[in-house]
């Protein structure tokens, strides 16, 4: 705040305040002063913002108005923060009408609060690691159950019972389970399709715990994989090593998505990896950084980080192999402890 000159910031991404506070509610308002915080949330969140929040004040004022409540606390204030990717033009106006100051003086921050979030606190890590394990955990189950035959729908379903029994507070996004050609879609939707008698299943899937989000993907053949399947799959294998032996603090994100975008170029499938190579996950399924061919971040001890290429033959199917990895003073750890080498059920 020193360093953009502002007497107040004001926060309204929940995962923000809740990174900044403690508090989960669906609801808030935070403000910001040097040395001071204030966060308005509504009347169903009295008892949980209690017992959640640090560090800050909480008010809850009459008739829900948080916007009416932070604007009348910042009167007093010249220069505000507003977090522009995040505050709706609707917002805006609204703001500028219960603070009442004048136009000029609106601050539009960018990914501060988001670049404070991308360098994990060894607490983060713990809760992140608790996550990955658990959904690790349920892949297991999952292939024990996976047959030819079996609809999409069913086997995404018995996938997330078996991460809720499990201890998942929930899942981290919506499921992804696609046999044969619909696994050429790089966000498939679980559908009504039997899973084929021969071909791959990509899965992709992650769970909340403690607030933190996991994220893995794993690719298995139903029946006996041919030559291009194998040599698909033995491809993103390759990618997605030498993404992983490319982590390391000060590496060029953009480097990192560059060396498993080789291998598969390499390979002749360049043109079927449409996505970028990872992203950083924590309370958010998708953060700051991300790894892609035109990423500028460099990465930093503390980074927790997916690396995920894959191919994706259209009218044929795909294969993703997905793991968290942390950023070490020496390197990269993987976190996922699911096995990689390719899995025919
Ligand atoms: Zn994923
Ligand atoms: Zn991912």
């Amino acid at each position: 705040m020193e360093a953009a000159r502002l007497d107040a910031l004001l926060v309204v991404h929940l995962p923000n305040i809740r990174y900044l506070t403690g508090f989960s509610g669906s609801n808030a308002l935070l403000l910001l002063e040097p040395g001071r915080a204030w966060l308005y949330t509504d009347g169903r969140y009295r008892e949980q913002a209690r017992l959640e929040v640090r560090e800050a004040k909480v008010e809850i004022p009459p008739r829900g108005d948080l916007w009416k409540a932070a604007g009348r606390r910042a009167r007093r204030h010249k220069q505000v923060g507003l977090e522009a990717d995040h505050v709706t033009i609707a917002q805006r106006a609204r703001w500028l009408e219960v603070w009442g100051g004048h136009e000029k003086g609106l601050r539009p921050l960018r990914g501060e609060i988001e670049a404070l979030r991308m360098v994990k606190e060894p607490d983060e890590i713990a809760a992140i690691r608790r996550a990955v394990e658990l959904a690790s955990g349920g892949f297991a189950k999952l292939t024990a159950k996976l047959r030819p035959g079996m609809e999409e729908t069913a086997a995404a379903g018995w996938l997330e019972y078996q991460l809720r029994q499990a201890g998942a507070d929930g899942l981290a996004f919506d499921t992804i389970l696609a046999g044969g050609a619909h696994g050429a879609q790089v966000h498939a939707h679980p559908g009504s399709a039997p899973l084929p008698q021969r071909g791959f299943v990509v899965v992709d899937y992650g769970v909340q715990l403690g607030g933190y989000c996991s994220d893995m993907t794993r690719t298995v053949h139903l029946g006996e994989p041919g030559r291009k399947a194998r040599a698909v799959y033995a491809t993103v294998l390759e990618a997605q090593m030498a993404a992983i032996a490319a982590v390391k603090p000060g590496a060029a994100s953009a480097a990192v998505d560059r060396a498993a975008r080789r291998v598969i170029q390499k390979a002749g499938w360049g043109a079927y990896f449409p996505h970028s190579t990872g992203h950083g996950v924590g309370l958010e399924i998708h953060e700051a950084p991300r790894l892609g061919a035109t990423s500028k971040e460099r990465l930093a001890a503390g980074q927790v980080i997916t690396i995920e290429p894959g191919i994706y033959i259209p009218g044929w199917g795909g294969v993703r192999i997905e793991d968290v990895v942390v950023v070490t003073e020496r390197g990269a750890e993987v976190l996922t402890p699911t096995p990689k080498q390719l899995l025919r059920l």
